[in-house]
């Protein structure tokens, strides 16, 4: 059947960029099943594969057993015991072996056995035993993974220029994509600020997300035009349609060219008002990029990679050696560490904290509330950082701080960490600048009790907008009243800023909104001291400073504040000239 040319989906523009290549389709656990016919002869030895295959999960599952017991105790540990009990479950070896002996592979004999037991969890009344299907599918998976001896999704065999394709691609898939030919992201669910967008971003690839149902539309080797600056695919593009775009993709390149001269120039407006601008990183391998797009510090460094696609959680020492190849890279600029940010859209496979089961995640046990919930997690990642703080300029900050009470409880259990590093002679900054991120409205409200107790402040905008307006962040379907430009959101920012300076602590934004070049005048105008952007963004956000005057754009941002809905502060915001 000749493929239809020239189909437009319309989604949201997650990550700026035109990206031309050939889709490539990621099942949600890219675990190709096929059925296979066993001989009779090699039948005994397909079950030998499997036995393998349980004894590999077995000793995966009691490394597992003893992190978790070495980091949280052995009240944690136990979670593992359910696992091992599945693995063990006389019954359910034999129905694959039956299967086996009966000629079929060991993979599609465990697939169906493991299909057979959760439907069987789903005809269960009770919600707790019904619940603990997750439990046999995350058996099944390690047991399939082992036998298919895969670790990850699978892209090494791409051969060309590609666009991956999924229905939902979680932050940590995307940080472990990391294959040159993978040209843009096309996703399902999602919005602007989701974690999945900002990770695309950090990496510099094209993305469009919340499109809806386009991963079942679209077939594998189908040719995908990518827009990520206007959030809008093209399948099957016409001769004309794909060669306008490979001029707007060549047009892309020149202006990168254009915009790399800036690079060590001053961050000033004409009338020499000069402003910081930061990168925000996601893990050590994205600070050269930064430095190379003349980052003068790193004001958000998001460490929830360090917990992605593992079975355990990082020791102090996998900590302080990230950190300190961080700090040690970036010299005498600043490295803000934020401590960890789980929950919410981002949860871990680790298991330990049923995160991805709550009824409201991102209202739920998130970031600093974790860690305060679970001390042991916090301070071996306190311990990291301070140890990486002796090689460098290390900032810490603390995620989703709602009140006074939770930023004196963190900086509690901060004080006895450095207690007990200072009794083991333990070298580090003993003046570490110590942050908050404010993106909760609570805190911007009680900014100036919050401001008389820490070094500096960075403002979360892609929370601070989804708490503000009471939208979420990674849902497509609200995703249109999801804005920045909304009068509320704008005066809060506004108002952090100014109540910020009354404590004279500086103030940064490390939410999308910063490296949004739409922006750039309004929050300069507002007084905003560091933009913190992804490497990608910083040239063209120092573009736009370096060519506006501050005296008119406090003028204009003034006006802003004035406007009571999107369409004026709209019509103001283009008056800027660029
Ligand atoms: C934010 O909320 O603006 C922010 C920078 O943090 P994250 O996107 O990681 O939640
Ligand atoms: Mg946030």
């Amino acid at each position: 059947m000749p493929k239809s040319k020239n189909i437009i989906l319309k989604g949201v523009a997650a990550s700026a960029g035109v990206a031309i290549g050939k889709a490539f389709l990621l099942d949600e656990d890219d675990f190709c099943l096929i059925y296979k016919k066993i001989p009779k002869n090699a039948r005994e030895s397909e079950k030998k594969r499997l036995d393998d295959a349980i004894e590999k999960t077995r000793q995966e599952l009691k490394e597992i057993y003893n992190k978790i017991n070495d980091v949280l105790g052995e009240n944690y540990a136990h979670i593992t015991d359910a696992h091992i009990l599945i693995l063990d479950d006389p019954t359910m070896r034999e129905d694959v072996y039956k299967l086996i002996e009966d000629g079929t592979n060991a993979e599609y004999a465990i697939f169906k056995v493991i299909d057979k037991i959760i439907r069987s969890f789903e005809s269960i009344k009770d919600d707790y035993f019904k619940e603990r299907k997750v439990d046999v599918q995350e058996v099944g998976k390690k047991i399939l993974a082992n036998l298919l001896g895969k670790q990850e999704r699978n892209l090494i065999n791409l051969k060309e220029n590609s666009i991956v394709v999924a229905h939902t691609l979680s932050p940590a898939d995307t940080v472990t994509i990391r294959e040159k030919l993978i040209k843009g992201f096309v996703i399902d669910i999602g919005g602007k600020t989701s974690h999945t967008a900002i990770m695309a971003q950090g990496l510099g690839i094209p993305a469009v997300v919340g499109l809806k149902i386009a991963s079942s539309q679209i077939r594998t080797e189908d040719t995908i035009i990518l827009d990520g600056n206007v959030g809008e695919i093209i399948l099957n593009p016409s001769e004309e349609i794909l060669e306008k775009y490979q001029k707007d993709y060549d047009r892309q390149y020149e202006q990168i060219k254009e915009l790399k001269k800036l690079k060590d120039l001053s961050i000033e407006t004409i009338d020499k008002h000069s402003a910081l601008i930061f990168a925000n990183i996601d893990n050590s391998d994205e600070v050269s990029t930064a430095l190379n797009n003349g980052a003068r510090g790193i004001g958000l460094y998001r460490t929830e990679f360090m917990y992605f696609n593992r079975n355990a959680m990082p020791s102090e020492q996998e900590h302080f050696e990230e950190y300190a190849k961080v700090v040690k890279e970036m010299l005498q600029y600043p490295t803000t560490i934020r401590t960890v940010d789980l929950g919410g859209d981002k949860f871990t496979k680790l298991g330990l904290l049923k995160l991805g089961q709550e009824q409201n995640p991102f209202l739920g046990l998130r970031a600093i509330r974790l860690c305060l919930k679970y001390p042991d997690i916090f301070i071996s990642q306190l311990k990291g950082i301070l140890r990486a703080s002796a090689f460098g300029k290390v900032r810490l900050m603390y995620p989703m701080i709602s009140g006074i009470d939770e930023l004196r409880d963190a900086n509690k259990i901060l004080q006895s960490v450095k207690q007990e590093l200072r009794k083991k002679n333990v070298s580090f900054d003993e003046n570490m600048e110590i942050g908050a991120m404010i993106e909760i409205p609570a805190a911007a409200v009680i900014m100036d009790i919050i401001g008389k107790e820490v070094d500096f402040i960075s403002i979360g905008t892609n929370d601070l907008i989804q708490y503000t307006l009471a939208v979420d962040r990674v849902n497509e379907n609200v995703a249109n009243i999801y804005d920045p430009k909304h009068p509320a959101v704008l005066r809060l920012i506004k108002q952090i800023i100014d109540s910020a300076h009354k404590e004279k602590i500086e103030v940064g934004i490390c939410g999308e909104m910063a490296g949004d070049p739409h922006y750039t005048a309004i929050l300069l105008g507002f007084g905003l001291d560091e933009f913190s952007v992804s490497a990608s963004q910083i040239l063209k956000i120092k573009k736009v400073i370096r060519s506006v005057s501050f005296k008119e754009v406090k003028e204009i941002s003034d006006k802003i504040l004035q406007c009571g809905d999107k369409e004026s502060i709209l019509k103001i915001m283009n008056t800027i000239q660029v």
